[in-house]
């Protein structure tokens, strides 16, 4: 069979250029050389599992694609564009990149209902009515809605957690990073949180999610990127790396969790 190849400097137009692209980004914490020439494409509508050993750099490449972090060489671009540094587009790329943490991060004193009605009413300008109304959607989506009214402190880890995702989901991203969402929940109510996630995949969202879950990897997960020591060490389809990881360090990681 014969193939056309691309035109040189053409670029990966044809399906759509990336949402998100990183090439060769690298940071440093002192000494330590935390992300190496990392490389990533995420596609529209793509799930991307990253999973690797504790201090591989996960959570540190989740906060440059958020900006939370700055780098110190390379580039990420959301949608084409280089993140911004500061303003008003900064609070726009925050609400375009959606994040959920492992600790929940609800606001304390608000209530539930608020704490998905903040972002959409001060950053998307919507009106209080339009951000209740969308917020209790939301809230039905992710099986919390009769909570709306409670404090955070009043739902269980699990519940907080849905309700984070309800609030990422309230601001409209185009693509939600997820840094260990269920590694600090209680072990029944992992797949409460779960579950929500493999809809928001199968609807299309576009998703970078550390998790160790391989469930939802093979369920959910277009793609599994390995990490090791701050470098991309494989990539591959989940059944491929969890049946057949190509690298010793792979191999060894997976030993230990499975
Ligand atoms: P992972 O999420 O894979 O466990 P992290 O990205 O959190 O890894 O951390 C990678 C490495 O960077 C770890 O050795 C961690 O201690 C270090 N690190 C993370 N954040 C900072 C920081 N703000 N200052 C200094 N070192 C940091
Ligand atoms: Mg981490």
């Amino acid at each position: 069979m014969t193939s056309t190849p691309e035109p040189a400097g053409t670029p990966a137009a044809a399906a759509g250029q990336p949402l998100v692209h990183l090439g060769r980004v690298n940071k440093h914490f002192g000494a330590l050389h935390v992300l190496q020439n990392i490389d990533l494409d995420v596609a529209k509508g793509e799930v991307v599992v990253v999973i690797g050993p504790s201090g591989s750099g996960k959570s540190t490449l989740c906060r440059a694609i958020n900006r939370l972090e700055t780098i110190d060489d390379g580039v990420i671009e959301l949608d084409g564009k280089p993140l911004p540094a500061e303003g008003k587009a900064l609070a726009k790329l925050r609400s375009d990149v959606g994040m959920v943490f492992q600790s929940f991060n609800l606001f304390a004193h608000k209530s539930i209902l608020e704490n998905v009605t903040l972002g959409p009413i001060k950053v998307r300008g919507l009106k209080k009515k339009q951000a209740v109304a969308e917020a209790m959607e939301l809230l039905e989506r992710v099986g919390v809605a009769t909570q709306a009214d409670k404090m955070p402190a009043q739902l269980s880890g699990g519940q907080q957690q849905r309700v984070a995702i309800a609030r990422a989901l309230a601001m409209r991203p185009k693509v939600i990073l997820f840094d260990e969402p269920t590694s600090a929940l209680d072990p029944e109510m992992v797949n409460e949180v779960l579950d929500v996630m493999v809809s928001l995949a199968k609807e299309g969202m576009t998703m970078i999610v550390v998790t160790h879950e391989m469930g939802f990897a093979r369920k959910a997960a277009d793609r599994v990127v390995f990490m090791a020591d701050g470098q991309i060490v494989e990539e591959s389809d989940p059944e491929s790396f969890f049946t057949n990881p190509q690298s010793d360090r792979a191999r060894d990681f997976l030993g230990k969790i499975l």
